[in-house]
């Protein structure tokens, strides 16, 4: 009990420490820049452009705690910990938004068939080839994509932006009107491998997973200095950006039962330019066996079973990935009412 205890409270401190910080206003702000810079990028050639980094869309500040809401009826299993007071750094108590920024955002383990719509006008082979690449996760889980002509749970736009996904249950916030996840420039002609490790990846974060290269093992390889000059030159992110994206580690007990996984489909490649040691993060180039293992036991295929607690408790907190700042995306009265 002891070493555990210790462990665990350490692991407690950190997670109390990091939404402390988030809700401190470290973060507001700095995406709206990116997303309007990326359309001066005119002189860019459509090919693929594997170091476009995925930025987690996080919701308006003003929906977190509804948010946390959600996610905690949707999945029980998503209801943050009480801490003991204790446990806390500075106050006795935790603020009730670093409480649902604590909040993880997966879908239950009963299973989901999510419905998917497209943003813009999409032809039946691309729609079928991007919902094959989102159904792969289906193999070994319980949860699975399905077309609709209608408004889907989860929106697709091939539009500028980039690649990225809003998380797990935060997609039943987003206004009708508005994509859910982002797939700057698909086409029938881009390159299979990047279905494999784009659709995949977003996929998994409208999944509810968060970004494998924020592993602590993985942040700590990063020269943050090249990394800030890297990622303003590749994505016109500002340091603040890179901080929440790229440098700011998930906590480790909280996360996975697994260990740090380059390979693993939620770790974007990184250059060795950027590393201390000047060898390249990998990144996935498609779910593996560890991915499945984990996603299995979060979403097990056949209704419940033993391995659903151990998995439940291992969530990451939706806060620590750090998520673009989502204020002013829309008006506060375009809203949406969840009601479960
Ligand atoms: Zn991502």
């Amino acid at each position: 009990m002891g070493s555990n205890d210790t462990s665990l409270i350490e692991t407690l401190r950190k997670i109390a420490d990091a939404a402390n910080m988030a809700i401190d206003g470290n973060g507001n702000g700095a995406r709206d820049d990116s997303d309007s810079d990326s359309s001066d990028e005119s002189g860019a050639t459509s090919a693929s452009r594997l170091d476009v980094g995925c930025t987690v869309r996080q919701l308006p500040g003003r929906l977190l705690q509804s948010a946390a809401h959600t996610a905690s009826i949707v999945n029980p299993a998503n209801a943050p910990m009480y801490l003991p007071a204790s446990y806390l750094p500075h106050k006795g108590v935790l603020d009730p938004l670093a409480i649902a920024l604590l909040t993880s955002k997966y879908w239950g383990p009963a299973g989901r068939r999510l419905t998917v719509s497209f943003m813009e006008p999409t032809t039946r082979n691309l729609r079928d080839r991007i919902l094959s690449h989102m159904n792969a996760w289906s193999a070994k889980t319980c949860m699975s994509f399905v077309y609709t002509s209608g408004i889907g749970d989860v929106r697709i736009s091939r539009e500028p932006g980039g690649y990225w996904s809003y998380i797990g249950t935060d997609v039943l916030h987003i206004p009708k009107n508005r994509q859910t996840m982002n797939l700057e420039g698909f086409t029938m002609n881009t390159q299979d491998s990047e279905f494999y490790r784009v659709v995949r990846h977003e996929t998994g974060h409208t999944l509810g997973f968060m970004h494998e290269h924020m592993r602590d093992a993985l942040v700590k390889r990063i020269d943050p200095q090249k990394a800030y000059a890297y990622f303003w030159q590749n994505d016109r992110w500002d340091k603040a950006t890179v901080d929440q994206q790229v440098l700011t580690p998930l906590d480790e007990k909280s996360l996975m039962a697994t260990p740090p996984d380059q390979t693993s489909i939620m770790c974007y490649q990184l250059p060795g330019s950027i590393t201390r040691d000047g060898k390249p993060i990998l990144g996935g180039t498609d779910i593996n066996a560890t991915d499945y293992a984990f996603a299995a036991r979060l979403y097990p295929k056949k209704g419940a079973s033993e391995a659903d607690g151990a998995a439940a408790t291992a969530m990451a907190p939706a806060s620590l990935d750090g998520g673009s700042a989502g204020d002013g995306d829309w008006d506060a009265s375009e809203d949406v009412e969840v009601t479960l």
